[in-house]
């Protein structure tokens, strides 16, 4: 079932979005050569502390998951698409990381995620990420009222297909409330015109996953958690919460 958030609904998620997007800016801020995935983490943790906001993922434990998630933030380096566990690994140069965080604030959830590159980047995977990008902007702005889920989908899976990247077909975005993960799925590819229409109040995460060589295939890592791809090649993951309103698409998940 889906809930339509109403406007004060709205304004305090944007305040969860606010703290998710603090979390990543700092993220990226201390990535670097050298930098482990768990300091990574810690410093998403710490502005989670003062923003006196808690964390979806810690603990969170889906039907697919093995384990409880150990961390409040997920990375995912290289050939990782998602849900990464921070580990000890520091970070090399050339490294791809895709940074997926949540944050719960009075009650409210919010997701987003960011892929950059450290040190000197390889120039595929500046394009691999731009296209990610690319595709989430093309998605957002496809998620308008009058439109349907379908024609997000189709915006999102037309921009990373006419690049030839590959879409893992078992993820995508999700609607968000109360909970990080509500109605409606938001496939990353899809038939324009079809699913479910878009109302104002409703509230999702658009977030494409793209693989560079393009394969739809991954697998779990012996984590239980991490997805890699099955080819070895890289990935990216770029995800915001959007605000569908009469008055169009609102990102709540930035600064
Ligand atoms: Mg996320
Ligand atoms: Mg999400």
């Amino acid at each position: 079932m889906v809930e339509l958030k109403t406007d004060t609904s709205i304004e305090a998620m944007r305040a969860a979005g606010r703290v998710v997007a603090q979390a990543l800016t700092a993220v990226r801020e201390a990535a670097a050569v050298g930098v482990s995935l768990l300091e990574l983490d810690e410093v998403a943790h710490k502005v989670l502390r003062e923003a006196g906001a808690t964390s979806p993922f810690l603990g969170y434990r889906p039907s697919f998951a093995p384990t409880a998630f150990p961390a409040v933030l997920c990375a995912s380096v290289n050939d990782a698409i998602v849900h990464g566990i921070p580990t000890d690994y520091r970070l090399r140069d050339g490294d791809l990381l895709s940074a997926d965080f949540g944050a719960l604030l009075n009650g409210w959830a919010g997701d987003s995620a960011i892929s950059f590159t450290v040190g000197t980047p390889r120039p595929e995977d500046v394009h691999l990420i731009e296209t990610s990008e690319r595709a989430l902007a093309a998605g957002i702005e496809a998620a308008v009222v009058g439109n349907r889920i379908g024609d997000i989908a189709h915006a999102i899976g037309t921009v990373c297909r006419d690049a030839g990247y590959g879409i893992p077909q078992d993820f995508g975005g999700h609607g968000i409330g109360r909970h990080m993960h509500e109605d409606p799925g938001v496939p990353n590819e899809g038939r324009p015109g079809r699913g479910m229409p878009l109302r104002h109040g409703m509230v999702i995460a658009i977030e494409p996953m793209l693989i560079a060589g393009g394969i739809d295939d991954y697998h779990a890592a012996p984590d239980g958690w991490t997805l890699r791809t099955n080819d070895g090649s890289r990935a990216a993951h770029s995800e915001h919460t959007v605000a569908i309103t009469e008055e169009g698409p609102r990102i709540l998940t930035v600064l």
